[in-house]
């Protein structure tokens, strides 16, 4: 790939070296960024020149947590049974959904869900993900559409009892050929899923312990505190907590992605502090699911970043929903942009061992482009309530310098047959889970 130069952009990375800078030019070359600044002269520039007319920028968006496999739930029928607590939703929803997911619908899924993410401006997926009927392979199938959508992709299969000794045996082994499989290529990160702790046995967690060994620099990737009745189950089997039961089975590393901690203690937390393992929050599920708010005190201590665990691909939304229901309950002190454009980068280097999520020199060209003219004065000092409450849907995505959306238009994809293929399929799926 050539040299390509952008030029007449406005810069915004809250976190970033250029947090905010306007008339500026971006020179991009074998996918990674080389030059950031306003002076750089076109003077004997023997590579493409794009004039993007005054388009405002950001870094390519990154989700800290999602499940793919859920995008065809949205309008799927009620449960035939109401559920009446948390485990209960899990199991008349989602253990239906996973159970009923072929090849064919889990396929659409991941398509329509990874189509989505691009026409929002995430270029960064870390998933978490089940499929108990469609066990071997599955995570190939994610691996591969995530390819054709030219984004980086995190992925492990959800590991749990809760279909049987031999399920849980396929999925940890489907991890760990994921993890062989994986490791060396620069846009997938594999880790080793599990779903949590209360779907699974000291039996399996000592078999996922014994795995692990063997691949240092892999974590594990698990729903911790969700609700109470995850750490419940972790004191009926005799731990005083969650963390405590995984401290004790050595899961825990610098690698290791935590999902949610609603329910966790201080003593927990420095646990997790102490191993350097990351907290991921999921604001708009937790409200979804009424299992609460995150407290601020765990978020001021730990640095946790921002998912949506499957409700959406828009982070902007889920940033500023997340500052809003916080709001309801309790002064809102937490920047949720610090979550998305501080604390997310830094996850991502830290698991795909490159560096994303920035607009700097030497990070890979993952960038988002919006056509916003605001109504109001837009600077250094007031560009975040712009882009919680400004800015909308980008007009063109870019991820390792190639163009994925352009004017709004998926580049060679047919946007028209994935949607069309998605809700046939999601038919299919709804159907297979009322069988169940
Ligand atoms: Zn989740």
């Amino acid at each position: 790939m050539g040299q390509l130069l952008l030029h007449n952009l406005r810069i915004i990375d809250p976190f970033g070296e250029r947090e905010f800078l306007e008339h500026a030019s971006i020179l991009i070359e074998d996918e990674v960024i080389k030059f950031i600044g306003r002076g750089f002269s076109h003077v004997g520039f023997e590579g493409q020149i794009l004039d993007m007319e005054g388009k405002t920028v950001l870094p390519g968006i990154i989700n800290a947590h999602t499940h793919l496999y859920s995008t065809l739930a949205m309008g799927m029928h009620p449960p035939q049974k109401t559920p009446k607590n948390f485990v209960e939703h899990l199991e008349e929803v989602w253990w239906k959904l996973d159970r009923g997911l072929d090849r064919a619908s889990m396929l659409a899924s991941f398509e329509a869900g990874l189509m989505d993410c691009i026409q929002n401006g995430t270029t960064t997926i870390i998933d978490h993900h089940a499929s108990p009927n469609l066990v071997e392979g599955s995570l190939d199938i994610l691996a591969a559409v995530a390819k054709s959508f030219g984004v980086n992709i995190s992925l492990c299969f959800e590991s749990s009892d809760r279909n049987g000794e031999a399920n849980f045996k396929d999925e940890l082994a489907e991890n760990i050929r994921a993890i062989k499989k994986y490791t060396s290529n620069p846009h997938i990160s594999p880790r080793l899923g599990l779903h949590a702790s209360f779907t699974l046995s000291d039996e399996s967690l000592e078999s996922v312990s014994k795995a692990l060994k063997d691949f240092p620099d892999c974590g594990i990737h698990i729903h911790v505190a969700e609700d109470l009745a995850d750490e419940k189950d972790a004191q009926a089997r005799g731990y005083r907590s969650v963390i405590q039961r995984l401290d004790d089975f050595n899961l825990l590393s610098n690698q290791s992605l935590i999902i949610h901690g609603i329910f966790m203690t201080r003593e927990d937390r420095h646990i997790l502090l102490k191993h350097g393992c990351k907290l991921v929050h999921n604001p708009t599920s937790n409200a979804n699911n009424q299992v609460g708010v995150l407290e601020t005190e765990i978020i001021e201590s730990m640095g946790p970043g921002l998912g949506t665990d499957g409700m959406q691909n828009n982070m902007l939304k889920e940033a500023k929903e997340g500052t809003l229901v916080r709001g309801a309950t309790e002064s809102p002190r937490v920047d949720y942009l610090e979550l998305l454009f501080q604390n997310n980068p830094d996850i991502a280097v830290k698991i795909f061992g490159k560096l994303i999520g920035h607009i700097e020199e030497e990070a890979q060209a993952d960038l988002v482009f919006y056509d916003y003219e605001p109504r109001t004065e837009l600077n250094a000092d007031n560009y975040s309530s712009h882009l919680l409450f400004g800015l909308g849907k980008p007009s063109d995505v870019m991820t390792r310098g190639r163009f994925r959306l352009r004017s709004k238009k998926l580049v060679g994809m047919d946007e028209s047959q994935i949607r069309e293929n998605s809700r046939k399929q999601s038919k299919r799926l709804w159907s297979a889970m009322k069988a169940l």
